[in-house]
């Protein structure tokens, strides 16, 4: 099974990364995305995915994540406009000058994306998101999306930049037909740890219909070291714990496991341009 979205340099500063990563393959991961959050994460990461190469396969993806747009230069909030148009010009730069030339390990963009829930502006996150789907449309790479009460904002941006790629909402949690809409598109959504807990209704609404309608675009994620499996709260995620999501589909849809991971496993593989012999 393949987790397709997972912090690698973030579990690191928590965890034993070696260790995390051979706990993963002895569950049966087969490969990991690591979407990046701030322009040193790109080469940590890419460093990490020939670290590990004959462990775990990894791919990496280039973007800016929309929580750390301004962190490092705010110390306060009244700051954060100023330093905020300061910044961006220097990051998006950065950016461009990072996808001129490629590392193998690079299968994305992202991660990028709007929060409305965080205190970094609105309008920066917006420029910052077009200036993602602007890159990925041009290296004809997928998009690997966060969101929290901003669907209406990334469905404007995608018109607004004329994005004809495709990409994947990760951690989606949205009704089905927010679901819809990205499915329109062609994109792909991600599950994770949400649907392990019983309260998460709206989610598992939407996953029965996608088992349904749209297993074809449906990619498992971890989103480690955040969102803690349920009975694992209080821990910091990990790869490893990626077969709880499994057995929720299994149990609660009646898919066969092996099925699960097949179909998730080519998923991701269309998705992100990897060729690959097994998922098994
Ligand atoms: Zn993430």
């Amino acid at each position: 099974m393949i987790d397709s979205h997972c912090h690698l340099d973030l579990l690191a500063s928590q965890k034993d990364l070696h260790r995390a990563l051979e706990k993963a393959k002895a569950e049966g991961l087969t490969r990991i995305m690591a979407p990046s959050i701030t322009p040193e994460s790109w080469q940590s990461l890419q460093a990490l995915s020939e670290q590990y190469k004959s462990l775990l396969p990894i791919d990496t993806a280039l973007g800016l994540h929309p929580y750390f747009l301004t962190e490092r230069s705010i110390d306060n909030k009244a700051d954060v406009t100023d330093a905020s148009q300061r910044m961006l010009p220097d990051h998006l730069h950065q950016l461009e000058a990072a996808s001129a030339t490629l590392h193998p390990s690079v299968k994305a963009v992202g991660e990028t994306g709007i929060d409305g829930h965080i205190s970094v502006p609105l309008a920066l996150q917006k420029q910052v998101f077009r200036a993602h789907l602007t890159l990925a449309d041009r290296i004809s790479l997928p998009v690997i999306i966060h969101h929290r009460k901003s669907h209406h904002l990334l469905l404007e941006g995608f018109k607004q930049a004329k994005y004809q790629g495709v990409g994947v909402i990760h951690a989606f949690s949205g009704n089905v037909n927010v679901a819809k809409e990205y499915l329109e598109r062609g994109f792909y959504l991600g599950i994770g740890g949400t649907i392990t807990y019983e309260r998460a209704k709206k989610t598992h609404e939407t996953l029965g219909f996608l088992l349904e309608h749209h297993f074809d675009r449906l990619l498992l994620e971890t989103d480690a070291p955040d969102m803690p499996m349920f009975g694992r709260q209080g821990e910091p995620n990990e790869p490893c714990y990626l077969p709880d999501v499994v057995d929720v589909i299994c149990k609660s849809y009646g898919v066969a496991r092996n099925e699960v991971i097949a179909t998730t496993s080519d998923n991701y593989c269309r998705l992100f341009g990897v060729k690959t012999d097994s998922h098994s």
